[in-house]
């Protein structure tokens, strides 16, 4: 079976890994900074702080933000379930914004309409998680138009886009987002196993983010609310977590780091070989999005029903075939546990009708020419 999606592991990787096996520190050490050091540069950010996995960076981002009890997020339902997880963590509540028929990201328009109607029954949301879907970058001036106006902070969720640009600056630099958040699952951009970041320019978010990935614990007398007792005291001053990331781990970030633009370029020709191999199928290929460069996480088509087989024919025509093929992503909102909240089906059609044709190709760095034209051949079968 082809998968969807593969880590690249390299015999430097391999060495990293195995000097930090062999050196005095193996969980948070001198590993952790320098690896939060080589994404803070490819971003632009800076201040960049590394965490277990993604679902922990959006739940420190939540906190660093002050999300509490009653409190309102709102994210979209194309996304993995975690962007909106995070702030019942928080004891927060949950609200969805639909997505555009067109990037399948958070469509702005619909923002604004929600946050007018939110504004005049005095219930805004304090976080809002737009997610670049696939790797697009979101419409983040405008996102960021309406936080300044509406007082809401802003966590990007770039699971999918590490290296992504969005006019002409990178994904994390700050630039529009308060907070941009990371995960290094082996399926995403770089891999450490598990693991995640987040990234901000600002001073104060990021000494709570590091409050709140250390148990809220801190060593710093600035911080402190009783007094010094000596060398081995330090302050619980919140309620934090153990969302430390192992130097094992951080070293493997590093070393993969240094192929970042390898694989973008990579991810890139892959992507642009698939449009033309699928041309002319009835298909509707990736959204481009114009001043954009998406990181090319997911390589999407949407297959509708009207053209003749089902999203779920094809689906099953090639996974007979041995293509690893997959959905991204059933609509959060629809889960069961979300339901229990008093979601829907029919309350975000542009997400539920794009759920119904979507589906993903393998994509990955070490794919192969003939695998690729394999997937095509197997999805022109599943067509016809
Ligand atoms: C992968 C992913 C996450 C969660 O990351 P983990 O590292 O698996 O916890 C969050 N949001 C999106 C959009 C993701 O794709």
């Amino acid at each position: 079976m082809i998968p969807y999606g593969h880590q690249s592991i390299s015999q430097a990787d391999i060495d990293a890994v195995d000097e930090v096996l062999r050196s005095d520190w193996l969980t948070q050490g001198p590993a952790v900074p320098r690896f939060e050091g080589t994404v803070a540069q490819a971003s632009g950010a800076t201040f960049a702080v590394a965490c277990s996995n993604g679902t922990a960076a959006l739940h420190i981002a939540a906190l660093a933000a002050g999300l509490g009890p009653g409190d309102l997020l709102w994210t979209v339902p194309n996304t993995f379930v975690a962007s909106a997880n995070c702030a019942r963590y928080c004891g927060a509540d949950v609200g969805f914004v639909d997505i555009d028929e067109h990037t399948h990201c958070i469509d702005v328009s619909d923002l604004e309409a929600r946050l007018e109607r939110a504004d005049r029954s005095g219930r805004l949301p304090s976080v809002v998680v737009p997610v670049d879907f696939a790797g697009l970058p979101c419409e983040m001036a405008r996102v960021r138009e309406l936080a300044d106006r509406y007082g809401f902070t802003v966590i990007e969720d770039a699971a999918h886009a590490l290296g992504a640009t969005y006019r002409g600056t990178p994904v994390g630099s700050g630039a529009y987002a308060h907070m941009t958040t990371l995960s290094f699952h082996p399926v995403k951009l770089v891999t450490t196993g598990e693991g995640g970041m987040v990234l901000t320019e600002s001073p104060d978010l990021d000494g709570r983010l590091r409050l709140f990935r250390n148990h809220g614990i801190t060593r710093d007398r600035q911080l402190m609310e009783v007094h010094d007792e000596g060398a081995w005291y330090y302050e619980q001053v919140e309620l934090g977590y153990n969302y430390r990331l192992t130097d094992i781990q951080a070293a493997l970030g590093a070393s993969q780091m240094d192929r970042l633009e390898t694989f973008l370029d990579e991810r890139r020709r892959l992507a642009e070989r698939y449009d033309e191999l699928l041309d002319g199928l009835p298909l509707a290929l990736p959204p481009r999005s114009e001043g954009s460069e998406s990181a090319w996480h997911l390589y999407v088509v949407r297959v509708p029903a009207v053209f003749g087989r089902s999203r779920l024919e094809v689906f099953d025509s090639m996974r007979q075939a041995g293509i690893g093929v997959n959905v991204h992503y059933i609509p959060v909102h629809l889960q069961p546990y979300y339901r229990r909240l008093g979601f829907g089906p029919g309350d975000f059609p542009a997400a539920e009708r794009y759920y119904s044709e979507a589906l993903t190709l393998p994509l990955y760095p070490g794919l192969t020419d003939a695998e690729q034209e394999s997937v095509a051949v197997a999805l022109r079968d599943a067509l016809r």
